[in-house]
């Protein structure tokens, strides 16, 4: 039978707005020591912002506005910032054959021409150089813009660092986390950046969502015995690296509903500082229970 305890724990926990599933959940939750965790919507607010908008063909509202169609079906956070900047009602008799390709970008036809929005790994697959247009080197998110086969331009796009995730990075190599690293899809200049700013071990980035899968398996397979390895994430495209998890744990609780299954642990709202509470609380009650 289940100790009284236990439900103590998962009760007090909920009432912070974290949902711990089951009572094995609290135990390894307590034995936490590596965590792998998503970089957007959970690291960062996943509030981009158009910074800078790079073109040699078009004028910057064009290719703005090509970009903005391009993205006008996508749910993502890229794609609502992207059409926030364009700020104007967009016209859906414009646009055809839109596909969205995850960790890539957009393919559609704008216009009566196929258009190409996404990052390098989406030009180069479709055998498109990048040109460099501009001296700086762009610190946010790139998204790159083809029209017809040629190279238009790009979109610098920025993030912002969430207050609170350096803060709970330190908290939780105190309370004896001793691996924290970053998955992430975005470029390995912005995950890096980020990684340096909060002081985590390692960052792999440029990641679809299959080498996240697989670079989490070798995480777990390298882990000690004594092990326990979480991951965290908003649920946007990770509900398969949630499932494999010593500990899943989804952040935000706005997820897919995909997501919010596949996990242990739900923090309710974003704020990563809710992981030290997490740990604290089920670290108490194993210790009452024991
Ligand atoms: P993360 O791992 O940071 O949560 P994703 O896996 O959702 O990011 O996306 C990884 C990368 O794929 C983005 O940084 C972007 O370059 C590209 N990408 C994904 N979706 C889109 C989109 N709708 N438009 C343009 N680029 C996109
Ligand atoms: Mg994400």
């Amino acid at each position: 039978s289940i100790p009284l305890g236990f439900f103590g724990g998962i009760g007090g926990a909920s009432k912070k707005g974290i949902l711990i599933k089951g009572s094995n959940y609290l135990e390894s939750l307590s034995k936490v020591t590596a965590i792998a965790f998503d970089k957007t919507g959970t690291l960062t607010k996943g509030n981009f912002v158009v910074h800078d908008i790079v073109t040699d063909s078009l004028s910057k509202d064009e290719l703005l506005e090509v970009a903005a169609l391009a993205e006008s079906h996508s749910s993502h956070p890229i794609a609502t910032s992207i059409r926030e900047a364009f700020g104007k009602e967009l016209s859906m008799d414009r646009i055809r054959e839109v596909q969205e390709v995850a960790g890539f970008g957009i393919s559609a036809i704008v216009d009566g021409k196929q258009v190409f929005a996404g990052n390098r790994k989406m030009m180069a697959e479709q055998n498109i150089e990048v040109k460099q247009l501009s001296e700086n080197i762009p610190i946010g998110t790139t998204i790159h813009i083809a029209i017809d086969g040629n190279y238009a331009g790009y979109l610098e796009i920025r993030d912002e660092i969430k207050s609170t995730s350096k803060a709970a990075i330190e908290d939780l190599r105190h309370s004896g986390v001793h691996s924290l690293v970053m998955l992430t899809g975005d470029a390995k200049v912005v995950g890096e950046a980020i990684a340096k700013e909060l002081n985590l071990d390692h960052a792999y980035t440029e990641l679809l969502p299959a080498d996240k899968v697989e670079k989490f398996e070798e995480m777990l397979a390298k882990r000690g015995e004594k092990d326990q390895l979480a991951f965290v994430g908003d649920g946007i495209n990770d509900a398969p690296v949630l499932a494999r998890a010593d500990i899943g744990i989804a952040m935000g609780g706005l997820g897919s509903d995909a997501a919010i299954e596949a996990a242990d642990v739900v923090i309710m709202d974003d704020d990563p500082e809710k992981l030290v509470t997490a740990i604290r609380i089920a670290r108490k009650t194993l210790r009452i229970v024991k």
